[in-house]
C-alpha cells in the first residue's frame, strides 16, 4: 500500500497484483526489474509498471511466445510453398521447352539450327539444374529452421509446466499428472500415494531471516525432496512452501518410507548462510500421506493427504502422518 501510494500508482487490481507480488518478494525478475527503476530514479511510473506486469505478471506472456513460433511456423510454411510453386512452374515450362526442341528437331536437318535447340536446351537444363540446388537448399534451411522452432516450443513447454524458484514441476503439472496417475490406478489396480508437505514455522523463518533467505530454504527443500524419490514419481510445488510429490505404484508403507526419508534429509541440513557464514539453525518439514482408493477423485486423494498433514502439525510438527494412522480420519468424521 506505501508503494502505490508512494509512486502515485492508480489503486487498480492489477497495480495492486504488481506491488503485492513485489512485497511477497518472489518473483525475482519482476523485483528486479522495479528496484532498477527505483534505484534510477526514485519512482516509477504507471506506464513502466505496465511494461513490467506483462514482462513478468501477465498470464498471457507464455502464450503470447506461442503465438510467435505460431507465425514464424506460418511464415516458413508460406516460404517454402511458394519456393515449391516457383520450382513447378519452371519445370512444366523446361518440359514444354522440351516437347518444342522435340518437334522442332524433327522438322529440320540443318545442322546449324540442330546446333542452336541443343545449345538451348543445354541452357534451359543448366537454368533448372541451378533452381534445383537453390530448392534443394531453401528446403534444407527452412528444415533447420523449424527444428529450431519444435525447440523454442520444447522450452515454452517446459516452463510452462516448471515452477520458477525450485524448478519442480508446478501446480499446473502437479494437477495433470494427478489426475493422470488416478486414471492409471484405476485402470491398472496398481496403488498410488500422495505426499503433502509443508515446512514447519515457516513463517517465523522469513520474519526472522527475511523472504529471499527463505526462498533459497525453499530450494533447498525442494532439492531434499528431489533426491528422495525415483524416476516415475512426481514432485511438485503445490503452493508457497507446500509441496506435493505423487507416487504412482506405491503402497502406503512405502510412501510413508520415502517420505520419512525426505523429512530426515531436510532436518539434516545445517543452514549457512553463504554471503556471511551466519548459521540459520535447521528447519523441519511436516508431511501428510494418502492413497488411492475406488472412487477417489484428485480433490478427495489431495483431502486426505491434507487432513494427515494437519495432523503432522497438531501431533508437534517434523513428523509423518499417514491416512491409516489411529485418530486421524475419523476425528474429520466426527466433524462432518
Ligand atoms: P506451520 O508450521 O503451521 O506450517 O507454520 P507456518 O508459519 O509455516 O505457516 P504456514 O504454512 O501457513 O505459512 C506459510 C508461510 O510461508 C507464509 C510465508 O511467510 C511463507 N511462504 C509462502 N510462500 C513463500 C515463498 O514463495 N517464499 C518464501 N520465502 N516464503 C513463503
Ligand atoms: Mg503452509
Ligand atoms: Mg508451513
Amino acid at each position: 500500500m506505501g508503494n502505490l501510494k508512494k509512486n502515485q500508482t492508480p489503486a487498480y487490481p492489477r497495480n495492486y497484483e504488481i506491488w503485492y507480488t513485489y512485497a511477497a518478494g518472489f518473483n525475482r525478475g519482476l523485483n528486479k526489474a522495479i528496484n532498477d527503476i527505483l534505484r534510477a530514479k526514485g519512482k516509477i511510473s504507471t506506464q513502466e509498471l505496465d511494461t513490467i506486469y506483462n514482462e513478468h505478471l501477465s498470464p498471457s506472456r507464455l502464450s503470447d511466445r506461442v503465438d510467435e513460433v505460431g507465425s514464424e511456423i506460418s511464415r516458413e510454411l508460406r516460404s517454402i510453398v511458394r519456393e515449391v510453386e516457383d520450382y513447378v512452374s519452371t519445370a512444366s515450362s523446361y518440359g514444354d521447352s522440351l516437347v518444342g526442341a522435340s518437334q522442332d528437331l524433327s522438322n529440320t536437318e540443318d545442322r546449324q539450327v540442330i546446333r542452336e535447340i541443343v545449345a538451348q536446351l543445354i541452357s534451359e537444363t543448366k537454368e533448372v539444374e541451378s533452381q534445383n540446388r537453390a530448392l534443394s537448399e531453401q528446403l534444407a534451411a527452412s528444415q533447420e529452421q523449424v527444428l529450431e522452432l519444435r525447440e523454442s516450443l520444447d522450452t515454452i513447454r517446459y516452463e510452462s509446466l516448471t515452477d520458477d524458484l525450485t524448478t519442480l514441476a508446478n501446480r499446473k503439472h502437479f494437477d495433470r499428472s494427478l489426475e493422470n496417475a488416478l486414471e492409471e490406478a484405476a485402470e491398472s489396480g496398481e496403488p498410488l500415494c500422495l505426499l503433502m508437505t509443508d515446512i514447519d514455522h515457516f513463517k517465523k523463518f522469513n520474519d526472522t531471516f527475511g523472504h529471499q533467505t527463505g526462498d533459497q530454504v525453499l530450494r533447498l527443500v525442494a532439492v531434499s525432496v528431489k533426491q528422495n524419490v525415483k524416476g516415475q514419481d512426481v514432485p511438485c510445488r503445490y503452493g508457497g512452501e507446500e509441496f506435493g510429490v505423487i507416487l504412482p505404484r506405491t503402497n502406503l508403507r512405502q510412501a510413508v518410507a520415502v517420505a520419512e526419508s525426505i523429512r530426515k534429509a531436510v532436518m539434516a541440513k545445517e543452514l549457512i548462510k553463504r554471503s556471511t557464514g551466519e548459521n540459520l539453525g535447521r528447519i523441519t518439514i511436516s508431511i501428510g500421506a494418502s492413497t488411492f482408493k475406488p472412487g477417489d477423485t484428485p480433490q478427495s486423494l489431495i483431502e486426505r493427504a491434507d487432513q494427515c498433514l494437519y495432523a503432522a502439525k497438531r501431533g508437534g510438527r517434523n513428523i509423518v502422518k499417514a491416512e491409516t494412522d489411529p485418530g486421524i480420519l475419523q476425528e474429520n468424521s466426527d466433524v462432518a
